[in-house]
């Protein structure tokens, strides 16, 4: 039996905020298209992402995954799949012929798009990667005792917690919180020399979040430098300098102590110190996507010296799109979409000039 097929002007692949926006934005150009999510759900990491504001608004960007959502059902021209996966790919005339499969797991409702049930072929004319980066596992930084040492956790762990309300394990109201940046990112050891762009500021937007609930706690912030965020973050970084304590030294490594993970860290031109804490926050970066080297063998797609995945020197109709290209933030991976999206709607006029003129 052959497979059923289908016909799409542009395939999107990933539907976070990116694949999105990258859909909406070809919508309003009149360009239908077809993402394809290989979750059950749309919304990449951003969907797993609470709302950090305190007084007023945090500027996560958390909230634009709502509109798209929104935007992406009510606009005809997209069609969605969630569960669904390229496992093959070909150059075919002017496009792809592109084999799916369906995943385990497909659901239907509100932010789930339609499953896809069963093997199909689509052909298109242009592709769309917006799969988006992989978070650093802290596993590959043993020494910050990650599953070793009770009370350290990664950042994407404290925000499950922050989403439930939580402020640590079983209900811990933590006194003493530290975050230790740069873990997976600037690491020449790791042969990981990217700023992860995206770890300061949700690192500093979680710890005036704990500072909102626990006014008496205390948060320290271990840090090579400050990632800088324009002018709104130049308002804001004095202020915050005076809620939080800024320590400017990388720690050497976290471990067990009687009263819960303690800090081993130097100060420049001073001995090593040790200091006691409730909570240790990793605080991990953003890499490129697991599966770029399966991706880059389907589609061609070359990569970047860190392994991020680029259009440049790549196959003709081929574009790339949020976090999957290096990391960004959820506006700038939708202002990125934006581009791709742009780059793949001309490609398709042009197609069909030539084809009809
Ligand atoms: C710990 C952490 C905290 C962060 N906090 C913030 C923050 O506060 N504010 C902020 O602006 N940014 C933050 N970021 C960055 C933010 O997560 C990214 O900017 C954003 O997720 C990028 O969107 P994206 O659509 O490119 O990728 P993603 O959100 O990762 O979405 C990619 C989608 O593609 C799907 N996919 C993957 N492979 C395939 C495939 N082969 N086929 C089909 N689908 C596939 C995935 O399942 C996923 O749904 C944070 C990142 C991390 C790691
Ligand atoms: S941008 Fe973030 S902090 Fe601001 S309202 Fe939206 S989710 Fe909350
Ligand atoms: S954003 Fe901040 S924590 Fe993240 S890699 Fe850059 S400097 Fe380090």
């Amino acid at each position: 039996m052959t497979n059923p097929q289908l016909d799409t002007p542009v395939l999107i692949l990933g539907g976070g905020v990116a694949g999105l926006a990258a859909a909406v934005d070809l919508a309003r150009r009149g360009v239908a298209s077809t993402l394809i999510e290989r979750e059950p759900r749309l919304g990449g990491r951003a969907s797993h992402f609470c709302c950090k504001a305190t007084d007023a608004c945090a500027r996560c960007g958390a909230c634009r995954l709502g509109e798209l959502l929104v935007q992406a059902a009510q606009l005809p021209k997209i069609s969605i799949l969630t569960a669904a996966l390229a496992v093959g790919a070909q150059p075919r005339g002017d496009g792809w012929q592109v084999d799916l499969a369906p995943q385990a797991g497909g659901e239907t409702g509100p932010g789930a798009g339609r499953p896809l049930t069963q093997r199909t072929t689509l052909n298109t004319q242009a592709v769309i990667l917006a799969v988006g980066g992989e978070a650093f596992d802290p596993a590959g930084k043993s020494r910050f005792g990650h599953g070793r040492v009770p009370g350290v956790f990664s950042a994407l762990e404290l925000e499950a917690m922050l989403a439930q309300g939580a402020l640590g394990p079983e209900g811990m109201a933590p006194a003493k919180v530290a975050f230790i940046q740069c873990v997976g990112s600037r690491d020449v050891s790791l042969g990981r020399l990217w700023c992860s762009r995206v770890c300061c500021g949700y690192a500093l937007r979680m710890a005036r979040v704990i500072r909102g609930l626990l006014p008496q706690s205390e948060v320290t912030f271990f840090h090579m430098d400050v990632q800088d965020y324009g002018r709104a973050w130049e308002e804001e970084l004095p202020l915050m300098r005076q809620e939080l304590r800024f320590v400017r030294a990388m720690p050497g490594e976290v471990v067990s102590g009687d009263n819960g993970p303690e800090v081993v860290y130097a100060l420049a031109g001073e001995q090593a110190q040790k200091e006691g804490f409730d909570l240790v926050v990793l605080s991990v970066g953003l890499g490129p996507p697991n599966g770029a080297l399966a991706l880059g063998e389907l589609f061609g797609a070359a990569k970047d010296s860190d392994g991020f995945l680029t259009a440049g020197g790549g196959p003709a109709g081929v574009f790339v799109a949020g976090a999957a290209a290096g990391p960004r933030s959820l506006n700038e991976s939708i202002v990125h979409a934006g581009l791709a999206a742009s780059a793949a709607a001309s490609r398709v006029a042009s197609l069909l000039e030539a084809n009809h003129g």
